[in-house]
């Protein structure tokens, strides 16, 4: 089996103690590579090669303009390298590959925009109430940043980090989730390739509670930015602001799709399939309820049920497969938990529920049937948690003030979709929800372009967009006397 070493300072690196983990093949329930399982030790090392980079003069003495240069040039390397990275991550999170070369063609992008961004960055001229006195702004790095990501999209979303981070001047410690970091290791290579300086961008592979821990408690570490589960958000958050560092979570969500009567319910029903069942429902934004208008209730589950059926589940890299594994083993535990809740709660089965035992090198594989529940009442778990996986809850309302506090009614506020062909219900009722996202007559989309990120308990922060950047700059206020000498010690003018 292949082994992965811990990148640091612009080299492949052992774990000081010397132990891997296996990393497995989600489509077979086995191991095909090892990583390093880094320690403290290792978080120590990377971040001093962090550091070290930050203050360099090759580092810290290119202009915005080379910073951006490097950027562009790291993302025609990944263009080149799509495939071959696609393919690691479907190794190692089951997702389709079809689904994933999209992506990896797609990641060069967030490379290209930040690359666009980073010298258009400006400062302020402060039309001070101060005679004699000269007021500016300057934007200024914040300093070495941790990235901790999650296994179901490992090199998009670390893009989203990476990308306005190094942008804005930062250098960058990366710790990818423990479930799949082999993407992380091949594409960290192509830094050296792109001209980086040493020791910009570290990887530290290993469990969350040694290395992602022990990242967040380093003093040397300026910002966490982090995407996973909202219950290690909420920790690593109080870990953070508790010793003043700046932090963005990207958290999970329960998300609604909206179907009203005057709804296209063919486009809808498409809509709440793939929010739902693309990526096995293992995306942060997957619309995980859907809230459907009494009138068309029936016609709309009907309709929902024949396209759910015909849902080709299967090896992730066969390209007739709809619907790959899960990617943990503990997830497809998860899973079959929340369904057998559902179905304690009264929640009516209408289709799946069960593991899967798919045929061939998949059979042992961690494949679940596409799941879904009707007569589910919002105050259910099954409606309230997020399942992260190929279970949709489907809930009946009467009219648009109920479906708006139905889709309130959660704690989280990633996303939402509303599907209704009155532009003026969908401007009144994408006000009304809370969410970061919200899609009208279509769900999924984002871009480097536009700011991504949650209300309430899905996170803190927003990535994408130009807004992005300023999550990795701090202002620094600058006064310059251009008057008279500084006078009177005792009095402050
Ligand atoms: P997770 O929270 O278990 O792990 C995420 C990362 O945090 C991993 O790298 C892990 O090793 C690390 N980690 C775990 N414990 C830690 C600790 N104590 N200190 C520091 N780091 C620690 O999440 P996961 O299981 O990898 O990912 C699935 C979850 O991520 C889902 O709940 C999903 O909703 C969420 N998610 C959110 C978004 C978003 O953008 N909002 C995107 C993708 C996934």
């Amino acid at each position: 089996m292949r082994q992965y070493p811990l990148y640091i300072d612009g080299k492949e690196t052992a774990a000081k103690e010397g132990r891997w983990l296996d990393t497995c093949d989600p489509a077979t329930g086995q191991p095909w590579a090892r990583i390093a399982r880094g320690g403290p030790e290792d978080v120590e090392a990377a971040v001093a090669a962090a550091h070290r980079a930050f203050g360099s003069a090759q580092w810290a003495g290119l202009s915005a303009s080379g910073r951006g240069m490097l950027l562009h040039r790291l993302g025609d390397l990944i263009a080149r390298e799509a495939r071959a990275l696609a393919e690691t991550e479907v190794r190692d999170n089951g997702k389709l590959m079809a689904e994933m070369h999209a992506q990896l063609q797609y990641v060069p992008q967030w490379f290209y925009y930040y690359a666009g961004l980073a010298d258009k960055v400006e400062g302020t001229v402060i039309p001070t109430d101060k005679a004699g006195f000269f007021n500016f702004t300057r934007n200024e790095p914040l300093g070495v940043v941790a990235a901790i990501t999650p296994w179901n999209s490992p090199l998009l979303l670390t893009a989203w980090k990476i990308a306005p981070a190094l942008a804005a001047g930062c250098t960058v410690v990366i710790k990818p989730s423990e479930f799949a970091s082999v993407s992380t290791l091949e594409f960290v290579r192509l830094f050296k390739e792109a001209g980086f300086p040493d020791g910009v961008v570290n990887v530290v592979t290993g469990l969350g509670a040694e290395v992602g821990a022990a990242l967040v408690a380093h003093p040397g570490v300026s910002k966490v930015t982090f995407t996973g589960s909202d219950e290690t958000g909420r920790h690593i958050g109080a870990a953070a602001t508790g010793q003043l560092k700046h932090v963005s979570l990207e958290l999970g969500g329960k998300s609604p799709n909206v179907v009203f009567e005057d709804a296209d319910l063919p486009a809808a029903v498409n809509g709440c399939i793939s929010g739902i069942f693309a990526a096995t429902g293992q995306t942060c934004i997957a619309g995980s309820r859907v809230l459907v208008q009494s009138s068309v209730h029936d016609e709309f589950v009907e309709r929902l049920l024949a396209l759910a059926r015909t849902a080709r589940v299967g090896h992730p890299a066969d390209a007739a497969t709809q619907v790959g594994p899960v990617t943990t083993r503990q997830q497809l535990d998860k899973i079959l938990h929340y369904i057998e809740v559902a179905k304690a709660e009264g929640a009516r089965l209408m289709l799946g529920g069960e593991r899967l035992a798919a045929t061939g090198a998949a059979q042992d594989g961690w494949f679940v049937q596409p799941t879904v529940f009707t007569g589910v009442k919002n105050s259910m778990r099954i409606a309230q948690e997020e399942v992260f996986g190929p279970v949709l809850s489907v809930i009946r309302f009467d009219t648009e003030d109920e479906a708006v506090r139905i889709a309130n009614d959660v704690r989280f506020g990633l996303a939402a979709g509303i599907w209704t062909q009155d532009m003026g219900r969908a401007f009144r009722v994408s006000a009304q929800i809370q969410a970061g996202t919200v899609w009208v007559n279509s769900y999924r989309a984002v871009s480097y372009m536009s700011p991504f990120g949650g209300y309430k308990d899905s996170g803190l922060g927003r990535e994408n967009g130009i807004g992005a950047i300023r999550e990795y700059l701090q202002t620094k206020s600058v006064w310059m006397n251009i008057g008279a000498p500084a006078g009177n010690p005792f009095v402050i003018r």
